[in-house]
């Protein structure tokens, strides 16, 4: 017990309250006391105090080790120090003498359940102590002070604990975290190595913990703490800095290759799918590492610059890591105002729609469109969604764009019908937090019957990742999109998980094979093995394919080769605005010079 008071004074890393402390019993505070046996003259009971200054108490025991009672120091010594203290040579029996009240204890009663019967006993022999029996044979006692001190030790672990480690992973905390680092860097300076600080934010945790629930949230940040200690030495450090944001200080390190190598580890580690209340999900996370010290001058701006790489990687690709550079600093502040003016952006009417065509490639006929949003700024001009869309996701602001572009998607139906085009069906795409919204699916149904709209005319486009995210949700939510007469696509894939089992059990229509894999295909090997793959798949399955991207003629006909039999890409059209669709039909028509390589003339369906 008294070494353990040592551990509060240092920040060790293997601290962990559940230890012993937790579960204390009385066999650890036991001291054994020679018991005295109850034919024994109350004199030599004295001569025993006596001898030893330290005894406060002797059990008093019948002739099979069963304790009878307790005789304290202070109630012998009052009787031998009054006029009658002859009472001690035989007068009066042993038994008057003691007290028979004591409390007995049985060695595996917790320290806990001892201090409550003491209570419960109006404190009675909180100072003089308790007899503690083994298998109801005296064993020896234990002093209320031994009890006291193993409980204020661990009151104080336990504070200990409260202020430095994160009470739902038990990792350590932003506190200890903070301590942790600043020794790194301190360590830095002296060996010449290189610390590393790495900020994890996981993907999409908030649309997990919002469409599983807070139970299962927490569960997913348990396993992912016990993930992370996994991939690090006993030496680092993984922290929970809150909600879902983790750190790793990673200490001597040599190279900038050695600490990618870690962080590719995490990133493999926290994808692996878990299983928790017999729901499965995946995650991903966005990394930002910043280098001791060849980024940052202290530890707090270590931190900083770790958390503008970790922000870079979350509104680019998400699922990446990414070492920090100056040239993220400037992007950040970019960011910024590019929010600022985001809000505005709806109620400014700066949005619009661009549409891309879909071409079958048999008989060369449009067979849809692609609606694509653009943001005309007033002063920043045409800003990609590349660059907008993912900061849309972050703040919450792409439920209210989703909704807009579905309703402008619907108006322009309406509009071409009216000018006496045969019915498109135009393509949207939908963002992950708008389809785990709960009510997604009436919004869908009742923007279109607002519109007067035919769902069938409507194909949804959904990526590998948001189904993911929670599979069963997905799936429900997808059969019911289905059953309303929706069209659903895969969007972009191959470059999300490429859950090839899952495809089977996702009711989709079609797959569009990612503009990746199609760039350069007649000329990488690799990417033509892959899209042969995802349509001998899709064959399979029975989905429709479109390949995205076709920018070449070698490409068309390559992925013609393959038996892909709808395209999409520059090739044919950039996106462009809904009039300038209509004359390129309308040229078209008149026979456009690249498509009439293609041979056939471009029908409308
Ligand atoms: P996406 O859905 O995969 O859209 C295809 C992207 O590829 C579009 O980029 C399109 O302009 C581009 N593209 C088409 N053909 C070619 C080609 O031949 N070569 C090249 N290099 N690119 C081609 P865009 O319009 O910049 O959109 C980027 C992404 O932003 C989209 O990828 C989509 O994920 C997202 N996005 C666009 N509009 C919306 C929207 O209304 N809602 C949501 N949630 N996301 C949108
Ligand atoms: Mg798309
Ligand atoms: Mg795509």
């Amino acid at each position: 017990m008294t070494n353990t008071s040592s551990e509060l004074t240092h920040n060790d890393k293997n601290f962990c309250v559940t230890s012993s402390l937790h579960t204390i019993t009385l066999d650890q505070l036991l001291n054994y006391v020679e018991p005295v046996s109850i034919h024994e003259r109350s004199l030599d009971i004295l001569n025993r105090f006596i001898k030893n200054e330290h005894l406060t108490a002797v059990a008093i025991v019948d002739a099979q080790l069963t304790p009878v009672g307790l005789m304290d120091r202070s109630r012998i010594t009052e009787i031998f120090s009054k006029p009658f203290a002859k009472d001690l040579l035989y007068k009066q029996r042993i038994t008057e003498l003691m007290d028979a009240q004591s409390i007995v204890l049985d060695v595996h009663t917790s320290v806990d359940d001892a201090a409550n019967i003491i209570i419960d006993a109006d404190m009675r022999h909180m100072v003089t102590g308790f007899i503690v029996v083994k298998n109801g044979i005296y064993a020896g006692i234990v002093s209320g002070h031994a009890l006291l001190e193993a409980i204020t030790l661990r009151k104080q672990h336990e504070l200990y604990f409260l202020a430095h480690y994160d009470q739902l992973t038990r990792i350590p905390n932003r506190t200890l975290f903070k301590d942790r680092l600043h020794m790194a860097c301190l360590n830095s300076n002296r060996n010449n190595k290189m610390s590393a600080l790495i900020f994890i934010d996981l993907d999409r945790f908030k649309l997990i913990n919002d469409s599983l629930g807070h139970g299962y949230g927490d569960q997913l940040l348990i396993t992912i703490a016990h993930r992370l200690t996994d991939c690090v030495r006993e030496s680092d450090t993984v922290a929970r800095l809150g909600g879902d944001e983790f750190v790793i200080i990673l200490q001597n390190m040599v190279t900038e290759a050695h600490v990618e190598h870690i962080a590719k580890v995490i990133m493999e580690k926290i994808q692996e799918p878990m299983l928790l209340f017999e729901q499965e999900t995946h995650v991903t996370a966005s990394l930002g590492i910043a280098l001791y010290p060849q980024h940052a001058t202290s530890s707090e701006d270590l931190i900083r610059k770790a958390d503008i790489a970790m922000y870079h990687v979350k509104k680019q690709t998400r699922n990446n890591y990414l070492i920090y550079s100056d040239v993220l600093e400037r992007d950040r502040d970019e960011r910024l105002v590019l929010n600022n003016a985001l809000n505005k952006a709806l109620e400014r009417n700066e949005f619009s729609l661009f549409y891309q065509p879909q071409i079958q490639l048999e008989e060369n006929r449009l067979v849809g469109v692609e609606a694509l949003i653009r943001w005309h700024h007033p002063e920043l001009g045409m800003v990609s969604p590349a660059k907008f869309i993912p900061l849309a996701e972050e703040t919450g602001l792409i439920i209210k764009i989703g909704e807009w572009v579905l309703r402008e998607a619907c108006k322009q139906h309406v509009r071409w019908v009216s000018q006496g085009l045969p019915p498109l069906r135009i393509a949207v795409n939908i963002s992950a937090k708008h389809f785990h919204q709960t009510d997604f699916c009436h919004f869908v149904q009742l923007t279109l019957a607002d519109a007067g709209i035919d769902p069938r005319f409507i194909e949804l486009e959904l990526t590998e990742s948001m189904m993911m995210i929670n599979v069963e949700h997905a799936i429900d939510t997808m059969n019911k999109l289905r059953a309303l007469g929706f069209k659903l696509a895969i969007d972009d894939f191959g470059t999300g998980y490429s859950s090839l089992s899952y495809l089977r059990r996702f009711p989709i229509d079609r797959i569009k094979i990612d503009q990746s894999f199609v760039r350069n295909i007649s000329t990488i090997p690799a990417n033509e093995a892959i899209v042969r793959a995802i349509m001998a798949l899709g064959h399979n399955l029975g989905l429709e394919m479109i390949a995205e991207g076709i920018e070449t003629i070698e490409e068309l006909n390559c992925i013609r080769s393959h038996n892909c039999l709808e395209a999409q890409g520059y090739y044919f059209l950039k996106p462009a605005p809904a009039n300038e669709l209509e004359s390129w039909l309308h040229l078209f028509d008149l026979s456009t010079p690249k498509l009439t390589e293609q041979k056939d003339r471009l029908l409308c369906a």
